[in-house]
This record gives structure tokens, sequence and C-alpha cells, in this order.
């Protein structure tokens, strides 16, 4: 006997995709409509709690579809405001999201993949090595959680969680476009933004299908660096990566690449760096992130100091580059940059969350 296909997640579809499948059931398409509103604006998944659901659809989507979201499974806040989520899968598999409050804003940090391929050398969820890619629900169900917890939708969406976006591509580009449906999160399109490590190919892609900020982790102003810290670098180097950039913003005079520069203690910290960073992105329209190395065990690498990280970001802004140090948050509950495992802290859930959790496996045996 044939198993029955499963039935499809009504989290896993956009707008279209869920007024087409209300109107494959048999009814208007715009039930369709409000069914994503129902799920994404008010946070109600209860059928029952959606006023202006004909019954007999009610009855239909029971039997044909599912209402699947990740659970958060630990919340640890941060002095700073900040909060991490432990969300698990259906898999039983974890990412993180994390919620970082400023003035006037609000910012989640998004996983698209548990764990990532691309073993940058100084990121602790690379250690992990590659698990899987997350499905539309895992995406976006981060993004409707966090406006559950909060209740109200983040002010902007990074992309930059667990992960390499580029290499989930259809989820996550799907994921971002309930985020910024006026029925769902309604974030502009300067508030989403992809943060990659330079899968070429899918940035000229990317700027096809669709509107969003982009961030690329750059690290590096020279391809011998950047092949050791960045190894996707060895594929894509920089000399395809700028002018897949440039082409990105070809499209809107008014965005910059945002560049992130993780700031390594005699590693890419010279004045020399800095010079060859001003070089390098001449004519690219340009904003630099210096980010404080956020160490981890064994990582074997050390933050450069906050004097010698000022006189680079000096040297830089001189040239008239517009730089800034990003602040770190949330370090102390390892959920700043590059510290995201999709663990939960033994030493942080002691007597607050009793729920006994395993410690994944960390680390591939190759590394
Ligand atoms: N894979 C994507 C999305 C991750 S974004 C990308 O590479 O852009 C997370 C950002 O934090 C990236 O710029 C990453 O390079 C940076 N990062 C990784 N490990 C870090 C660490 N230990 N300290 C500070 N930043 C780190």
């Amino acid at each position: 006997m044939e198993t029955p296909a499963p039935k499809p997640n009504l989290l896993d579809l956009d707008l279209a995709a869920c007024a087409a499948l209300v109107a494959a059931l048999g009814f208007k398409a715009f039930h369709g409509r409000n069914l994503f509103k129902w799920i994404h604006k008010h946070g109600i998944i209860d059928y029952d709690r959606m006023t202006d659901c004909p019954k007999g659809l009610r009855a239909a989507l029971d039997s044909a579809v599912t209402l699947g979201l990740p659970r958060i499974i630990h919340t640890q806040p941060s002095a700073d405001g900040t909060i991490k989520w432990v969300m698990e899968l259906d898999d039983g598999q974890r990412v993180e999201t994390v919620y970082i409050p400023e003035d006037g804003r609000s910012t989640l940090c998004v996983s698209s993949q548990v764990g990532c391929a691309l073993n940058c050398a100084f990121c602790a969820t690379a250690r992990q090595g590659f698990n899987r890619n997350l499905r539309v629900s895992e995406i976006v169900g981060q993004v409707w959680h966090a406006t559950r917890q909060r209740g109200v939708a983040p002010t902007n969406v990074v992309m930059m969680g667990m992960g390499e976006p580029l290499a989930n591509f259809e989820a996550v580009v799907t994921a971002m476009a309930v985020m910024q449906d006026d029925l769902a999160y309604n974030l502009s399109k300067y508030r989403v933004t992809l943060s990659t490590s330079g899968i070429v190919p899918n940035i000229y892609r990317l700027r096809e299908v669709c509107d969003v900020s982009l961030a690329v982790s750059l690290h590096a102003p020279n391809n011998p660096l950047r092949d050791e810290l960045v190894p996707i670098n060895r594929k894509y180097p920089l000399e395809e990566l700028l002018p897949a950039c440039r082409a990105y913003l070809a499209a809107d005079q008014r965005r910059k690449i945002t560049w992130e520069y993780v700031m390594l203690d005699g590693i890419n910290d010279s004045l020399q760096h800095a010079k060859q960073l001003i070089r390098l992105l001449e004519g690219t329209p340009s904003k630099l992130n210096l980010i404080p190395f956020n160490p981890f065990p064994g990582s074997g690498f050390a933050a450069t100091p906050p004097e010698r990280l000022a006189v680079f970001r000096e040297r830089l802004m001189r040239s008239g580059l517009l730089v800034f140090t990003r602040k770190t948050r949330g370090d102390e509950i390892a959920a700043a940059c590059g510290q995201l495992v999709g663990r939960v802290d033994d030493r942080t859930r002691r007597g607050t969350h009793p729920i006994p959790v395993a410690m994944p496996q960390l680390g591939l045996a190759s590394r």
C-alpha cells in the first residue's frame, strides 16, 4: 500500500499559495487571505477562533492540512534586554533566534539552517557542521513566536542566525516574502536584511526574486586571507563577489551593501588591512560594520583590543567610508554573532528551567 503524501503545513505557504490552497478546497480565495492574516497578523492558529472562517472550510482544513510551528523549549533573557529563544523542530533539531531591543526599534535575528556547511574559521555554528535546511514554516515560525512573545512584530529582521541563508534559497525567499506581506508582519524592504558569506550566483538570483537589504560577511580585504577565514571565497573570490554586490545594488540607488568585518587580533586588523579595505570597497556604496570577535571555547582567535579597533576604524572613516562598530549584545547568554549553536546552556538553565535537555553533539570529527 502506498503511504499517503504528508499534509501540507499552512505555515509553509506565502499568501498566494494559501489562497490557492483554499480555492483548491472549493472555497473563495479571499478566505485564504483571511486565513493567512489570522495566522500571521493575529497569531491565531485555532480555526474555531477565526470568526469569519466558514464551518465547512474549518472541517476541510482539518483534514487537508496541518499547522506546524517550532516549539520554544528555552527562553534566555540577558541583562541588556536581548532574549535568546532555543526552538525545537519536529525532528528534535534545535535552532536559535535572538531578539535585540534598541531605542525605538527591535531586531530579530533569525536562523535559516540547522548548523552550517561553510566552515568559517571563527564561527561557533560552523563547528557543528551542517545538519539540514529549515523549512519556510520553521523560519517564519521564529518570527511568529517572537511576535507572540513580545505582543508586537519586530521592526527589523536580519537573516543572521544559524546557517547560510543563500544556501537555503527558496525557503528563505518565501519566508522573507511572508515577513514583508502587509497581511502578515508588514516589514518594509529596508527592514529585512539577508546576510551571506558570498554565494555569488545566488546574489544574482536574489535580485531577480525579491527586494531586501543585503549584508555580506567580508572579514578580509584580500583573497589569501579571506580564503582562510571564509573558505567559500576559494569558490567565489573577491573579484566575483564585488561585482555581484554592485549588480545587486543597481536596482535601488538608495541601498548600500552592509559589510560585516569581524575584528580578529593580529589577523585582519592592521593599518595595511584598512588600506586594502578602502581600495576594495571604492566605487561600491557601502556601510562597514566592524564586529568585535565573540570568543567561544577552542576558537583559536582573540578579539582586537578596543584601542586598536578604534585606530582601524578611524583610518577607514578618514577615507570617507561609513563605519560602525557593532555593539555586542547578549554575549553572556551566548546569543552574540557567531555564538549560536542551538544549545541550551546548562549554567544559565539551572534552577530556572527544569526541562531536562540533552546537549547536542558539538563538533565534527574533521575539525
Ligand atoms: N552565514 C551568513 C549568516 C550568518 S550572519 C553569513 O555568513 O553572513 C552572522 C555574522 O556573524 C556573520 O557576519 C559572521 O561572519 C559573524 N560571526 C561569526 N562568528 C563570529 C564570532 N565568533 N564573533 C563575531 N562575529 C561572528
